[in-house]
């Protein structure tokens, strides 16, 4: 014997075991009934029984411990059976004694209890998960079987006028083996292994409970003998229970297996329909033969038939919605999800001003995986990555598998603060430690991650993924194993920026300054990186500034250049170039962080500017630092209705605004970085650029 292995059977035992037990039950038949014959028949039965019992704990107690306790079990049940074999032999055949019910019933009808147990156990074993279809469709088949026994097994012989402990021992031997057949047909329709040994024991209930029936049956009609053909049935099934604990696959026969969601196929669907159906068909019956016993059970029948199917109906329907919104391979959500999503969370945030990040993560040369090890190792290191990724998200982000080997996180409330923490996070996660990919291979993986959010990269839900696609494609061109945050690019588009920057210079015109927009463009854009911004968004504000009343394009002359006050119809089309202004921009792709700004360069500090009336922070910044270049460009103008003013009064006029229309600390940064001679005159534009 190995020392931590089971002792292997030979792979040929059991059928060694099944031809030795049929010589046997041949012989049983041979064997006059008469003389000595009856005594060699009594030990022939007696002995095949128990030799099932015996090889049943002997295997059993070699098992692994997986198996072990199912198997015990069954020899266990075996075991009660065989003593209940000897002892109705011994009795009936040897002492004459016939009567009814007896020790060995007692025996017979317990072994019941320890099969129905093990079974229980072999089909936890089998499918740890939940199996609600298969349980389902079980409890059809057995609420038909346990119909039909009542109205042909149990109920005739509950009617019979018969002494109590008869007719209960009666009615007690339809009703195990009713328990057993509902749970051996939950064990048949579940998922696991269909292997020669799980064959076997599938041919042992099969046989038992057939021989139980039949028992049952000529025992009503008064044709049962002892010693008829049904011996055979129940010898044979006792050989096939022994010859199930010794074929080479019995460990394999509680092996755990993943829950199938297909079961359903047409095969299955006929013999649920065919089932469903007895119990009207049952109906019929009766009253065709004008027996009116037990109308109640067969209608009770019916309705909780349609019950489960009802039922098997509600958890199809809920099996298929999860099954469409799950990545097969990784578990995650699929793309067709996470898309839907988006704009959900999207809207969400745009009423409740908050915001949503979204993250797309590429594995890095994922294709050396695949061509290195095969594609079974690929697929283990997505499962895995995907495990991690999911490890990392937090209770309310979407994890979705995006692509091939793409993934893509979806993070409520997630500000650009976070992002990048964020990202890390996801990297740090896959990148921690190796993969294992196959048996003891183990496999360092990166990925490169693009996050974008809304509202400070995007304006929509298409645009976002755009922006963290694009921020995906930088992290990559720029040598993986990174992550890039809002790579948002304004400039992507030169032939749209040079018509916005036309249209910004056709206003200017118009308002006979012909510098203006340049030179809020410029200061702003020296504020927006003296406050420490980065490139990408010194370059955001610095556009804002030098687009912020393009919008006046569409306002008429009239009023754009009246020298007089304007009337409130007047102030109107005014007030709306700040709107027009922002569609103008948004048209250009990537260029709502600037159209945003743009929309909002009249807000004031404290709420009173327009289009929103938003105040102090909730104002963009870049907005904040136009609001002030703009002004300081326009008081320092001339303008149809008053002189341009004094460096000095155009000062004080700042100071007056700060903290009510303007933003107090960039009014304060502007004044000294005017104080220190950085802010040029607008017209230098024409020379500086
Ligand atoms: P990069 O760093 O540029 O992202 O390189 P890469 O090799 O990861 O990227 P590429 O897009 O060239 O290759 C992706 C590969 O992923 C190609 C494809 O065969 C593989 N792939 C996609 N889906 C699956 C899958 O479900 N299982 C496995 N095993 N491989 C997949
Ligand atoms: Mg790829
Ligand atoms: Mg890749």
């Amino acid at each position: 014997m190995s020392a931590n292995g089971p002792r292997p059977t030979s792979g040929r035992a059991w059928l060694g075991y099944l031809t030795a037990g049929l010589v046997a039950i041949a012989c049983y038949y041979a064997i006059p009934r008469e003389g000595f014959g009856v005594a060699a028949r009594v030990i022939m039965y007696c002995l095949t029984s128990t030799s099932a019992a015996v090889v049943v704990l002997w295997t059993a107690l070699r098992l692994r411990t997986g198996a072990r306790l199912p198997w015990l079990l069954l020899g266990l049940s075996q075991v009660v059976y065989s003593i209940a074999d000897c002892t109705f032999y011994v009795n009936h055949y040897l002492l004459g004694l016939t009567g009814y019910p007896s020790l060995a019933d007692v025996f017979y009808l317990g072994h019941y209890p320890l099969a129905v147990a093990a079974l229980l156990l072999l089909i936890r074993r089998r499918t740890p998960g939940r199996d609600v279809q298969s349980a389902l469709d079980a409890s059809v088949l057995a609420v038909v079987a346990a119909m039909l026994s009542w109205l042909y097994l149990i109920g005739p012989r509950a009617r019979l006028d018969q002494p109590v402990l008869v007719t209960a021992a009666s009615v007690a031997y339809p009703v195990m083996d009713l328990a057993l057949l509902a749970v051996a047909i939950r064990l048949f329709l579940g998922t696991g292994k269909r292997s020669g040994s799980f064959a076997l024991l599938a041919t042992n209930l099969l046989a038992i409970l057939t021989a139980d029936t039949l028992y049952v049956v000529q025992q009503l009609n008064g044709t049962y003998h002892a010693g008829n053909f049904l011996d055979a049935i129940w010898l044979g099934g006792n050989l096939a229970l022994g010859a199930a604990a010794l074929h080479p696959t019995r460990s394999a026969v509680a092996e755990p297996t993943a829950v199938r969601e297909d079961v359903l196929g047409p095969g299955r669907i006929a013999a649920l329909c065919a089932a469903a159906l007895t119990a009207p068909a049952m109906l019929v019956v009766r009253h065709a033969t004008g027996n009116t016993h037990d109308i109640p059970v067969v209608a009770a029948a019916c309705a909780m038939l349609f019950v489960l199917v009802i039922a098997r109906l509600a958890v199809l329907v809920a099996d298929q919605r999860r099954l469409a919104i799950t990545d097969a391979l990784t578990g995650l959500h699929t793309r067709r999800f996470f898309v839907a999503q988006l704009p959900i969370e999207v809207e969400r945030a745009r009423r409740a001003g908050g915001s949503v990040a979204v993250f797309i993560a590429d594995v890095d040369r994922f294709k050396s995986i695949n061509d290195g090890h095969g594609h079974p190792a690929g697929d283990q290191a997505l499962v895995e990555i995907a495990d991690r990724l999911r490890r990392a998200a937090r209770a309310g982000d979407v994890v979705a598998r995006y692509g091939g080997e793409e993934f893509a996180l979806l993070v409520p409330g997630a500000s650009p603060a976070e992002l990048a923490a964020i990202a890390q996070r996801l990297r740090d996660s896959v990148a921690g430690s190796p993969i294992e990919v196959t048996d003891s291979v183990w496999l360092a993986a990166t990925v490169s991650i693009g996050a974008a959010c809304y509202p400070e990269h995007a304006g929509d839900p298409a645009e976002v993924i755009a922006a963290a696609d694009r921020s995906l494609y930088a992290a990559k061109v720029s040598g993986r194993d990174r992550a890039v945050v809002g790579a948002v690019r304004p400039e992507s588009d030169p032939v749209m920026l040079e018509h916005l920057c036309r249209v910004a210079d056709q206003v200017d015109l118009k308002l006979s300054a012909p510098h203006n927009s340049r030179a809020v463009g410029r200061w702003t854009r020296l504020l927006a990186a003296e406050l420490g911004h980065d490139e990408h968004a010194v370059k955001v504000a610095g556009l804002a500034g030098r687009l912020h009343d393009i919008g006046k394009i569409v306002v008429p002359d009239a009023v754009l250049t009246k020298p007089s006050a304007l009337d409130g119809q007047e102030w109107q089309l005014m007030r709306a170039h700040a709107d027009h202004g922002f569609r103008l921009a948004d048209t250009v792709p990537g260029f709502f962080p600037v159209a945003r700004a743009i929309r909002q360069h009249h807000e004031r500090y404290d709420g009173s500017g327009y289009p929103q009336g938003l105040v102090g922070g909730a104002i963009r910044w870049e907005a904040r630092l136009v609001a002030v270049c703009d002004v300081w460009a326009a008081m320092l103008t001339d303008r149809p209705h008053r002189r341009a003013l004094s460096v000095e009064a155009a000062r004080d006029e700042l100071r007056a605004g700060r903290g009510s229309r303007y933003d107090p600390d960039v009014v304060d940064l502007f004044l000294d970085l005017h104080a220190a001679g950085r802010i040029d005159s607008p017209a230098a534009g024409r020379v500086a650029g």
